[in-house]
C-alpha cells in the first residue's frame, strides 16, 4: 500500500475502514476532558463498554442465587459458573487456530508456564536440554530456571539461548535452525515468545514447529523421539493470526490483557495439542483438572478432564472470567484476519510517518510478515525527553530503558488518525529541538 502524510488521506482510511465501528465499543482514556491517543494496548488493552455489564450480571447472580450459581443462572441464557469456562472455548479456539478442547482459560501466564513446564520438560540423561531466546520476557526465563534446578541439573549448562547476531537485536530464524541442528541431539524442549515483547519482531512459529518435527523424524539410526515445543503467545495473541493445531505446536500459554483487553491481570489460557490429550502426562494437578462429570465424588487418585481442561488446578475467578469472555467476544467476532489486515495497514502508516525522523530507528523489522501490531523506536539521544513530549501531547505508548519507545495501534481501537498525530507530535518536537540550538 502507498501512504501519504497527509491527515485528509488519514480520514479517508479511516472512512473506509471495515473495524471502524469497533472503536465505539471501547472506554477511551481521557485527561483534562481530551481523549487520549492510546498506543499501548500491547501492555494493557482499553475497557470494553461491555465490560461492567459482565461483571455485573454475575454479581448479581452471586447476589441472588449465592452458591446456587455453580449450577444455575438467573437467567437460563446464561451460563452457570460451572462450566463458565466452556463459554469462552469456541472464541479462543478461533482466535489461537485450535480445537476447542486444545484451550482452556485459567490463571495467569506464568503459573500456566510452570504447569506446563512440569508436563512438557521431560529430561533424560542424554536428553535435558532447554533452547529459547535471549531476550526473551524475563518471567519466562525464571520459570526455565526453576524447572531446571527443580530437576537437579544445571541452568548454565541446560539452557542454550539464541542471541542476536552481533549489532543486531533481531532474531534470524536461520539461526534458531542452525541452533536446532546442532544442538536436536540433546535437547528436551523449545520454549520461546511468538512476538519478542521488546523489538516487536514476530517469529514464524510454523517454520520452528517444523524445523523440530524434521530433526525428530530425521532419526538417523535412532529411535525416534519428540521435542515439544512450546510458545509464549503473550503479545501475539489477538495481534497476529494463529494456527496452533495445524502448525503442530505442542503446547502454549498467553495472557489476555494485552491485545485481548480482558482487564489488569485477566484471566490468561493455555493451549494443549490434541496429540498429547490421551498421554495421561503428569502434571502438578488439582481438582479442577478432575473428570468434570467425577470430581465431585472427591475420590482420591487423580484422573484427568480431556484435553487442555485437564490442566486445570484451582476453582475458576468467575469475575475475571466474565471480563474475559466479554472482550474475546469482540476479537473473535472481529476476526484475525480482518485485524490483520487493518493493523498491517496502521502499522505501515505508522512506519511510514516514522520514516522521515531521522533520530528515530526502528528495533521492529521493516518486513511486515515479521512484525504485529508494535513497532519499536531506538531513539539514541534524548529518548526519554521524546517520550515524556508524547506523553504530553497525549500519546501514551511505553518507555523501555534505555533508548526505546514502544507504540501500538491496535486495530480494535485505534484509527488512521491517531497513527498521524503521532508524526504531528514528533514534527513539533524536533522543530522545537532544532530551534532551541
Ligand atoms: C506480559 C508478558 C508476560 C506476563 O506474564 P504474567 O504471568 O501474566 O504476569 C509474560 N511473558 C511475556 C512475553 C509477556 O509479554
Amino acid at each position: 500500500m502507498m501512504y501519504e502524510n497527509s491527515l485528509d488521506f488519514a480520514r479517508q482510511l479511516d472512512a473506509n475502514d471495515p473495524l471502524r465501528s469497533f472503536r465505539e465499543r471501547f472506554h477511551s482514556p481521557r485527561q483534562a476532558g481530551k481523549s487520549l491517543i492510546y498506543l499501548c494496548g500491547n501492555s494493557l488493552g482499553l475497557q470494553p463498554k461491555t465490560a461492567r455489564e459482565a461483571l455485573e450480571r454475575e454479581l448479581d447472580t452471586w447476589q441472588n442465587l449465592g452458591v446456587e450459581g455453580w449450577f444455575h443462572q438467573a437467567e437460563a441464557t446464561e451460563q452457570p459458573w460451572l462450566s463458565y469456562h466452556e463459554s469462552c472455548k469456541a472464541d479462543l479456539a478461533q482466535i489461537v487456530g485450535a480445537e476447542p478442547s486444545e484451550v482452556c482459560p485459567m490463571n495467569a501466564l506464568t503459573v500456566n508456564l510452570h504447569l506446563l513446564l512440569a508436563s512438557f520438560y521431560r529430561p533424560t540423561e542424554k536428553r535435558y536440554k532447554i533452547l529459547t531466546i535471549k531476550g526473551d520476557f524475563p518471567s519466562d526465563q525464571y520459570a526455565l530456571e526453576t524447572h531446571v534446578k527443580h530437576r537437579g541439573l544445571n541452568p548454565a549448562d541446560t539452557i542454550i539461548e539464541i542471541a542476536p547476531r552481533p549489532n543486531d537485536r533481531l532474531i534470524h530464524v536461520t539461526d534458531i535452525q542452525h541452533a536446532l541442528a546442532e544442538h536436536a541431539d540433546e535437547l528436551a524442549l523449545v520454549w520461546m515468545s511468538g512476538l519478542n515483547y521488546y523489538t516487536g519482531q514476530l517469529y514464524n512459529m510454523a517454520a520452528i514447529t517444523e524445523t523440530v518435527r524434521q530433526h525428530c523424524r530425521r532419526g538417523n539410526g535412532r529411535s525416534q523421539w519428540d521435542i515439544p515445543v512450546g510458545f509464549d503467545l503473550a503479545h501475539a495473541i489477538g495481534n497476529v493470526p494463529l494456527q496452533l493445531h495445524d502448525w503442530g505446536v505442542d503446547f502454549a500459554t498467553w495472557c489476555s490483557y494485552k491485545y485481548l483487553n480482558g482487564g489488569p491481570g485477566a484471566v490468561s489460557g493455555v493451549f494443549v495439542h490434541e496429540k498429547h490429550h490421551d498421554k495421561n502426562l503428569p502434571r502438578l494437578a488439582g481438582w479442577w483438572g478432575y473428570r468434570e462429570d467425577e470430581r465431585f465424588a472427591m475420590t482420591p487418585g487423580f484422573v484427568p478432564a480431556s484435553g487442555a481442561d485437564g490442566w486445570q488446578v484451582s476453582t475458576p475467578n468467575i469475575l475475571a472470567l466474565a471480563l474475559h469472555r466479554t472482550s474475546l467476544r469482540i476479537t473473535a467476532e472481529a476476526g484475525m484476519t480482518a485485524l490483520r489486515q487493518k493493523s498491517q495497514r496502521l502499522t505501515g502508516f505508522l512506519a511510514h510517518i516514522l520514516a522521515p525522523f531521522t533520530d528515530i530507528q526502528l528495533l521492529t523489522p521493516d518486513d511486515p510478515n515479521q512484525r504485529g501490531s508494535q513497532l519499536s523506536l531506538l531513539v539514541r539521544k534524548d529518548g526519554k525527553v521524546l517520550f515524556q513530549h508524547l506523553t504530553a501531547q497525549g500519546i501514551i505508548g511505553d518507555w523501555r530503558e534505555p533508548d526505546c519507545i514502544r507504540l501500538a495501534p491496535a486495530p480494535l481501537y485505534n484509527s488512521f488518525e491517531d497513527v498521524w498525530r503521532v508524526g504531528e507530535a514528533l514534527t513539533q518536537f524536533f522543530q522545537t529541538r532544532k530551534e532551541g540550538v
